[in-house]
């Protein structure tokens, strides 16, 4: 239950001129963590009442066979359990995240850590004895117990993950790999990050700069000079090229890691081993490569309108992402709040009215501060509300967080209200659907209330970036970790010579003559850090676009009633949490990734926005 940052990370922001220290920031811009808790004491209250019930739930070990009764009482803890866990780890993270310099709370963050990994191993006996019930006399339990049933969904599930789990024999020797398996991970971070000396590039105006991945994603977000932004390029993308070799390796490692356990457990391929878990068909990401592939169209007329708007006579990967104008508009975070019941008012009163808690007090942590935890996060604190971390900088970009951020606060409000706990939470698959609905519904507002044509048009390029770099890219890189799959699969050999010809063959598939190939473009795989820690991960990123963009469709229809029961259907989807597989949640909205269509509606999105930017701006 302990939550990363959001996954949508965006470029470095410029430092803030003057930072305020958190007494000089007024009240109503800080979150109020007292609705956790009062204070310390009540806090240590709680964390020793967790303790207790961590040992109360130990002591049930070997009841189970006995009957429905013991079952109930095992998994109603658990949820007390769960439910104490939340306020106990959150109160201490938050205010760690106020102020991360501050020792004192790190320990009692890091005391919850420790007994939160005392709670796991206590509950470590439940599932195998629960497994070792035959199912057919479970679902006997549930039948004649309706507090039972209610667990329904979760108990099954707990047994369709067992078709792959092997005898006591075949689980010991796959625990024993378990260091081993972390290995090439754990060696990829050291090379990449421990060990890795960063390159000193001279800039046109004179500067240093160290290349690090911000400074190299800050340097072709912002410098309009495309010989600083190629030297930066070359310098960081050198450091990979001299390693190449041992890159390949790694990843080679970690792809047979993959393939090792795949069928070990019985998976005919990789693909299939990591889409179990969610009981996610294959038939999803190849569909969702075919599909976007046949459409690179749009792609390639925005980055040709790029070029041409930026007067470019070559048109590299590292000038795609400066902005075709200067453009210095600032977003006050009251303003950008006061669009929002207006953005959202399309999703109806009982939206609206969780909107209105939202922005009641307390819930938002606004300001950046020093020692405050960096970039925006939605935390999901189970029986009080979700809070928001923002680092609003005035930016277009900090409007359109504040919205990303809400998606996700309303989405949770919504499960937690609507579902028992044990499905409260929901999975990563749908997690980013209501966010990024949340920014399109924003930008549609935006877009309407603006009488200025350079805004519009920086709007539309927000839109588009957004596509490409969550949509296009991710979709490309799924594509890349497919085939590589595939030749450790066939048993073929990975040198980085293969890997960097399978990178370089996509990205001229996707963006064909619209951009102009420099050869160290190919080695890009070896600095995803994805690729190595996540395998079949991105993905996700873009289903979770498709999805919204289906959604946005549909709650567009120029039919009211149509209109209607798109509402119904999302809000049911918000309101379903984790209380069933993702993607039978997501066909009950509307939505079917297994089909062409849905994923189309990405590709016709953007065509649309590049053709509206199209006609916005003046090329000259
Ligand atoms: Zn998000």
């Amino acid at each position: 239950m302990i939550f990363g940052m959001d996954m949508f990370s965006p470029a470095e922001a410029p430092a803030a001129p003057s930072q305020r220290t958190r007494d000089q920031i007024e009240d109503r811009f800080k979150w109020n963590l007292s609705h956790i808790f009062p204070d310390w004491e009540a806090w240590q209250r709680g964390y020793d009442e967790l303790d207790r019930k961590i040992v109360e739930y130990a002591a049930l070990q070997g009841t189970l066979k006995k009957g429905p009764e013991p079952l109930l009482r095992a998994l109603t803890l658990a949820d007390q359990l769960g439910q104490l866990e939340y306020k106990v780890w959150y109160f201490p993270s938050l205010k760690y995240d106020e102020d991360q310099r501050d020792n004192t709370i790190n320990g009692r963050r890091q005391q919850v850590q420790i007994l939160a990994a005392k709670g796991s191993q206590a509950m470590a006996w439940f599932n195998p004895e629960l497994l070792a019930i035959p199912l057919e006399t479970v679902r006997e339990w549930m039948q004649a117990n309706p507090k039972l049933a209610v667990y329904r969904f979760a108990i099954e599930e707990l047994y369709r993950q067992q078709e792959h789990v092997l005898d006591d024999k075949g689980e010991h020797l796959l625990s024993l790999s378990a260091q081993l398996s972390s290995t090439p991970n754990d060696i990829y971070a050291a090379l990449s990050t421990a060990d890795v000396r960063h390159p000193v590039v001279r800039l046109s105006n004179g500067q240093d700069v160290t290349v690090t991945y911000g400074q190299y994603r800050a340097i072709l977000a912002t410098n309009r000079n495309q010989a600083d932004r190629a030297a930066a390029f070359k310098a960081l993308h050198e450091l990979y090229a001299n390693t190449t070799n041992t890159y390949a390796s790694l990843y080679n490692a970690v792809m047979q890691r993959e393939w090792f356990h795949s069928q070990a457990r019985g998976y005919a391929s990789t693909l299939e081993a990591a889409l179990h878990g969610n009981n996610i068909p294959t038939q999803v990401v190849t569909n969702l490569i075919e599909t976007t592939k046949a459409g690179t169209e749009p792609l390639r007329r925005y980055h040709r309108l790029r070029k041409r708007v930026l007067g470019l006579d070559t048109y590299h990967v590292y000038d795609t992402t400066i902005p075709l104008q200067e453009f210095d508009r600032q977003y006050s975070y009251e303003d950008a709040l006061a669009w929002l019941p207006a953005s959202f008012e399309r999703l109806g009163p009982e939206y609206a009215r969780l909107l209105n808690d939202a922005l009641s007090g307390g819930w938002i942590d606004v300001y950046e501060n020093p020692g405050k935890r960096s970039g925006a996060y939605s935390a999901p604190v189970y029986g009080v509300h979700p809070y928001m971390l923002l680092n609003h900088n005035n930016t277009l970009d900090a409007a359109f967080t504040l919205a990303h951020e809400m998606g996700h606060s309303m989405h949770t409000q919504l499960s937690h209200a609507h579902q028992p706990f044990v499905y409260a939470g929901y999975t990563i698959f749908v997690a980013e659907v209501p966010s990024t609905l949340a920014e399109a519904l924003f930008l549609e507002y935006m877009l309407a209330r603006t009488t200025d044509e350079r805004e519009r048009s920086v709007l539309l390029q927000h839109a588009i970036d957004g596509i490409v770099s969550t949509f296009y890219t991710q979709v490309m890189f799924a594509d890349y970790e497919l085939q590589a799959h595939k030749l450790v699969e066939s048993g073929r050999p990975v040198t980085a010579e293969v890997l960097s010809d399978i990178y370089f063959g996509l990205l001229k598939a996707y963006h064909g003559d619209a951009y102009d190939y420099d050869d160290l473009t190919r080695i890009t795989w070896a600095r995803i850090p994805h690729f190595y820690s996540t395998p079949y991960y991105v993905y996700q990123y873009a289903t979770c676009f498709a999805s919204s963009a289906q959604l946005m469709t549909q709650l567009s229809s120029k039919s009211e009633s149509e209109r209607r029961g798109a509402i119904d259907r999302y809000l049911t989807l918000l309101k379903a949490g984790g209380s069933d597989h993702p993607m039978t949640l997501l066909q009950r909205a509307g939505v079917d990734l297994s089909k062409p269509e849905t994923i189309r509606a990405v590709v016709d999105q953007l065509d649309t926005l590049v053709t509206q930017l199209e006609n916005e701006i003046a090329v000259p």
